[in-house]
């Protein structure tokens, strides 16, 4: 989702808790006037506003990493793991607590903030073994009496901004390697659900994190561009939509940084005839609707072969019935869209649906809702029969609309998957290998699943997509992660060996 004005949606309630940045391990006001609310969206209401930084902000931010680097880069690896080992038994612990905070800010119903959290666990622990990944190499007597051996240093204070959707995994992503690596890191989270950042702020500090490693500046456009264009910022690591991605990229690659800058999604399922319809059913309602679809690895594409499409249809429709949508804090299974804004955005969809000539199936805007009558709700939407022409079918939604789309097979089902601009994920279900074989190696798509629906990789290897998805050489973490917090140095040495002595103007050759 892209926003085009990031200006507050509506007055914030006086007397309302402001929550500061989290800069040289304390909450700070800071310079910047303006504030943003952060909503509840199960109930519909402001429930505290956030600061939002100031170029100015983001200098402090980014003078005490500076500072921090200077101590922290020189702090052992063993040091250096044992504070993320640490901080993983806390998180660990302390897990329901952010848990809570997801559901209140984001919507998304406590089970699967659970995950979200697991999920950013699996790359502390990952950071908790990186003197393993820190090696460099060497080589023995590559000349007589030469070696050369190579070193990977931390690049110093390193940019994260991350979208909404993912409150605390995204962040998690890239923090703990980058710490782990030796870096110091300023943070500026999504506006809209903020208090996670501050909440792990505090965590890493109390698991014995040095003042000025972590930091957090928070709110728009101001505190990105800040970032993006710092003298002193060594990297920016982006997760959010593709427009913002892209200028994320070319503003800070301009600036001369190292850049990864993950965009949106449109994720296709390819059914094919000799699958297994009930997990097909149960992988598309799940991989469609958790999170309310604001997933960038849901699948919001059905692609489903024209001889068991009705079938498939069915069995979709008959498990969407099952589903309840209400406050994620009432053991739904489907919590409410960010925004009212974002709400609204989505379910105009199905308008346009109807006009495209769409079969709308399930209508999300029917829905009974088990929470507060202001939540910015939208049930489970099923649309068949989808042009591929339709606005339906070409925008990235991001919300709980999965679409059908009717093929004659393979060939028609890869064709369009290499049409669509993105290629975060995909996912093909059929019993026979040699086509799942031939769809992993033909498909243009950074993350496959086959029998999967939401292939995200585990944390030992890299999370990334393709084309319009990802801007920049590394994906998030595993081994790209490491690569991409480090830089490497390579060393040639000789000690004093009488035999070498003597002038030689020429290049450097091996004897
Ligand atoms: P977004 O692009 O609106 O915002 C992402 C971040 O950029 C936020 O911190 C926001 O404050 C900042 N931002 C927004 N507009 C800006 C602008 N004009 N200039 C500078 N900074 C700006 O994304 P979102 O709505 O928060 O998140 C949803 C999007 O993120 C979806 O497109 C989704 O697919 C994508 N996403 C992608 C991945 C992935 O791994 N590829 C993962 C999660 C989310």
């Amino acid at each position: 989702m892209t926003e085009t004005t990031m200006t507050p949606q509506a007055q914030v309630p006086t007397g309302a808790t402001v929550m500061g940045h989290w800069i040289d391990g304390h909450e700070v006001a800071g310079e910047g006037s303006r504030t943003g609310p952060v909503y509840d969206p199960a109930l519909g209401v402001v429930q505290k506003e956030v600061r939002y930084g100031s170029a100015s902000d983001v200098d402090t931010a980014v003078q005490v990493a500076r500072t921090a680097f200077a101590s922290w880069s020189e702090v052992s690896v063993a040091k250096r793991q044992g504070i993320m080992f640490a901080f993983r038994e806390l998180l660990n612990a302390r897990r329901g607590e952010l848990a809570e905070i997801l559901t209140a800010e984001h919507g998304k119903v406590l089970s699967d903030a659970g995950g979200e959290i697991a999920r950013g666990l699996e790359v502390v622990e990952f950071a908790c073994g990186l003197g393993h990944l820190l090696k460099g190499e060497f080589s023995d007597n590559v000349s007589t009496g030469v070696d050369v051996y190579s070193l990977k240093q931390p690049l110093g204070v390193v940019g994260i901004i991350s979208p909404f959707n993912f409150p605390a995994m995204v962040p998690l992503w890239f923090f703990p390697l980058a710490i782990a690596a030796g870096n110091t890191v300023v943070l500026k989270p999504s506006e809209k659900d903020p208090t996670a950042a501050n909440w792990m702020a505090a965590l890493l500090k109390e698991a014995g994190l040095p003042d000025g490693v972590f930091n957090v500046v928070h709110g728009d456009k101001e505190a990105v561009d800040a970032l993006l264009t710092h003298e002193h910022v060594a990297s920016i690591s982006f997760v959010g939509s593709t427009p913002i991605a892209r200028y994320v990229y070319e503003t800070a690659t301009a600036h001369g940084k190292r850049v990864q800058a993950l965009g949106g999604a449109k994720n296709h399922m390819l059914v094919l005839p000799d699958a297994d319809l009930d997990l097909v059913a149960d992988s598309a309602v799940n991989a469609g609707f958790g999170s309310a679809g604001e997933r960038c690895m849901a699948i919001s594409v059905v692609m489903a072969v024209d001889s068991i499409a009705d079938e498939l249809v069915g069995k979709i429709t008959e498990r969407m019935s099952r589903l309840t949508t209400g406050d994620g804090r009432r053991g739904c299974d489907m919590g409410p869209l960010i925004t009212s804004a974002h709400r609204d955005k989505v379910s105009g969809y199905l308008d346009v649906a109807a006009a495209d000539g769409a079969t709308v199936v399930v209508d999300g805007r029917e829905a009974t809702f088990d929470g507060a009558s202001d939540g910015f709700w939208l049930g489970p939407t099923l649309i068949d029969k989808v042009p591929t022409s339709s606005t339906v079918y070409t925008d990235e939604i991001f919300g709980p609309v999965l679409s059908v789309v009717r093929v004659e097979g393979y060939e028609e089902g890869m064709e369009l998957i290499e049409r669509v601009p993105y290629g975060n994920g995909t996912a093909i279900f059929t019993n026979d290998g040699g086509a799942a074989r031939r769809f992993q190696r033909e498909v243009q798509v950074g993350m496959v699943g086959v029998n999967v629906p939401i292939p995200v990789p585990v944390a030992y290897h890299s999370f990334g997509g393709w084309k319009a998805s990802l801007f920049g050489d590394a994906k998030a973490y595993g081994p790209h992660g490491v690569e991409f917090f480090t830089r490497e140095k390579a060393v040639t040495s000789r000690w004093l060996d009488p035999s070498h002595g003597g002038l030689n103007l020429g290049f450097p050759q091996h004897d």
